[in-house]
């Protein structure tokens, strides 16, 4: 029998499933092969999915199955998307009452589903929505675009709200991520889903290798209507791809300038210190409605807004009700985080050499289970923390593939730790990619700061992510940090980092005296690469106490985790 949903049209023998794996061929039908199972479950803020111009601030439930019919590069849902099969034994059940019931529950105004592709849980999806639609409440979803006329339908008629997120303009671009489209007919499916009165908005990634294409994009939103959002993602290499794409901050925020030319309503996400997700009136550039960075592919409402531009009285098109107390998700919860979580330690089971597919669906189906993932995200911002997670990891797996790494970093950390009491600690503020962008006190890099013998000024501020106010010039100017030491995305130079500050017309010892570490973006505190970001930390605090060769640490990282790619 022939899969009718997307173009892949998939030939299915009885009993087997297609490319996607989501669908099977039972009793000479095709049918679902999990219907009604669910991965995710639970509440999440719109702007988290994301979509900033429906009921802003608005909480959903955030739902999604397993599989997709695309294999993009640098996929942020890898493990969910792509190795469905290992996560089988962590779905939920749930009938559309209960998603009824748990969307009440958690005080939802409708459920979304996002995080995979909904063409390939179709049924499912539109049951749900039958059931939301029944009770008053609203659905929404994430789509690729990339569907039969037939399935895009049956998508449109249980749809109030889409996101769209477009691969590229070529038909290679689709092709290189094994789509079964190609670009024009997705833009027809945009026309489509605009002409049938659905809120619709459109995501697109930038890369360094096409980054003028988002401006052709931006066009040709315009020529279906200036009032269609284009969210930008600024590409972030997860799972192995390639760094080099990923676009500076700097070179990211010009090319929204650049959009905003054509199109009034483009944001940039990705990005920790931007100001352009804010919404600006496109007639007198009156901040209108004002949000923050909040994780990967997210974004975070402030609650501050005019809906009419108290200027010049324009009006914005954003749909539906606001909320404006913002719903903060626990850690790892929301938007992209679990998949991000998901793909961790799928990275680390792979780098320390398990593979068999058994123990790795055990290992990340007891991740999703017991709510360890909520504390997960608080015991990775310590060494200890981190080191332990290793430790559960490898008694779940029942391998001691775990115990070189673990010695490693456990041995490194004691060594640095007899000397975190030194007396004449350096003040140090670390912040996000912007030096009005302290990291919140209870992050890694604060721990590994005061580790390394610095007196870390983040723990007084009083500055962390339910703050909703920014941190200013004037509360920077009062710290005087004598050393700036600056991580997070962006592939920010020293010198932009310099520029920024005086940009801002900052002063600070650190700044006069150059006294500025920026951490190398290979050490991400998520991995355990953390162990150099300290050393090489400790090296710049305190070079009379510590002198660590970094190359060599690098080399016995490295031998540690044989499996790494
Ligand atoms: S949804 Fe597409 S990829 Fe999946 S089985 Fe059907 S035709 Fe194949």
């Amino acid at each position: 029998m022939e899969c009718e949903m997307c173009g892949h049209r998939c030939s299915i023998q009885e009993g087997g499933y297609g490319r996607c794996r989501m669908y099977t061929c039972k009793n000479g039908e095709i049918s679902e092969r999990f219907p009604d199972l669910y991965l995710a479950l639970w509440p999440g803020a719109i702007e988290t999915i994301p979509f900033l111009h429906y009921t802003p601030g608005g909480r959903y439930l955030l739902l999604s199955t397993i599989g997709c019919n695309l294999s993009c590069e640098g996929c942020v849902s890898y493990v969910l998307a792509k190795n469905q099969d290992l996560l089988t034994d962590a779905l939920i059940h749930a009938e559309p009452t209960d998603v009824l019931r748990m969307a009440r529950d958690n005080a939802c105004i409708g459920a979304v589903f996002c995080l995979n592709e909904p063409t390939v849980s179709l049924e499912t999806v539109a049951r749900v929505a039958r059931e939301l639609h029944a009770a008053g409440l609203s659905m929404g979803c994430a789509s690729n675009g990339c569907m039969s006329e037939k399935a895009l339908d049956v998508l449109l008629d249980h749809m109030d709200f889409i996101t769209i997120g477009l691969k590229g303009l070529s038909d290679q671009a689709y092709q290189i991520n094994g789509a079964p489209c190609n670009a024009e007919q997705v833009f027809q499916t945009l026309k489509t889903i605009h002409s049938r009165n659905i809120h619709l908005e459109v995501a697109a990634v930038c890369k360094t290798s096409d980054m003028e294409e988002i401006v052709t994009i931006a066009q040709r939103i315009l020529e279906i209507s200036a009032d269609i959002p284009l969210l930008v993602m600024r590409f972030i290499p997860f799972h192995g791809a390639d760094t080099a794409l990923e676009p500076s901050a700097i070179a990211a925020e010009d090319l929204i300038s650049a959009c905003r030319k054509y199109l009034p309503f483009v944001y940039l996400f990705n990005t920790p210190s931007t100001r352009y997700l804010n919404t600006y009136c496109p007639n007198c550039n009156e901040l209108l409605v004002e949000r923050s960075f909040n994780g990967p592919m997210g974004a975070r409402f402030s609650g501050r807004y005019a809906q009419v531009c108290p200027s010049c009285t324009s009006s914005i098109p954003i749909r539906g009700e606001w909320f404006s107390q913002f719903y903060q998700e626990p850690r790892f919860r929301g938007g992209y985080r679990t998949p991000v979580a998901l793909d961790m330690v799928y990275s680390i089971l792979k780098a320390v050499s398990i593979s068999d597919e058994a123990t790795m669906g055990m290992v990340l189906t007891k991740l999703l289970s017991n709510d360890y993932l909520e504390q997960l995200q608080t015991r990775l911002q310590t060494p200890k923390g981190y080191i332990e997670f290793l430790q559960v990891l490898q008694q779940w797996s029942g391998s001691l593939s775990f115990e070189p790494v673990i010695r490693f970093l456990s041995g490194r950390v004691q060594i640095i730790e007899r000397y975190s009491n030194v007396p004449n600690k350096p003040r140090v503020l670390s912040v996000l990619s912007h030096p009005l962008l302290p990291s919140y006190p209870d992050k890694m890099e604060n721990t590994l700061i005061a580790l390394a013998g610095g007196d870390v000024l983040n723990y007084d501020l009083g500055y962390d992510e339910k703050s909703s106010e920014r941190f200013t010039w004037d509360a920077f100017q009062k710290l005087k940090p004598d050393i700036l030491v600056v991580s997070g995305p962006g592939h920010l130079t020293h010198q932009d980092f310099v520029d920024l500050c005086m940009r801002e017309d900052l002063t600070a010892p650190a700044i006069e005296e150059n006294n500025i570490f920026m951490v190398p973006g290979t050490h991400l505190s998520a991995g355990p690469s953390w162990i150099l970001t300290l050393e090489s930390i400790a090296n710049y605090l305190h070079p009379d106490i510590f002198d660590f060769n970094l190359e060599y640490e690098k080399a016995v990282l490295l031998k540690t985790l044989p499996g790494l790619e």
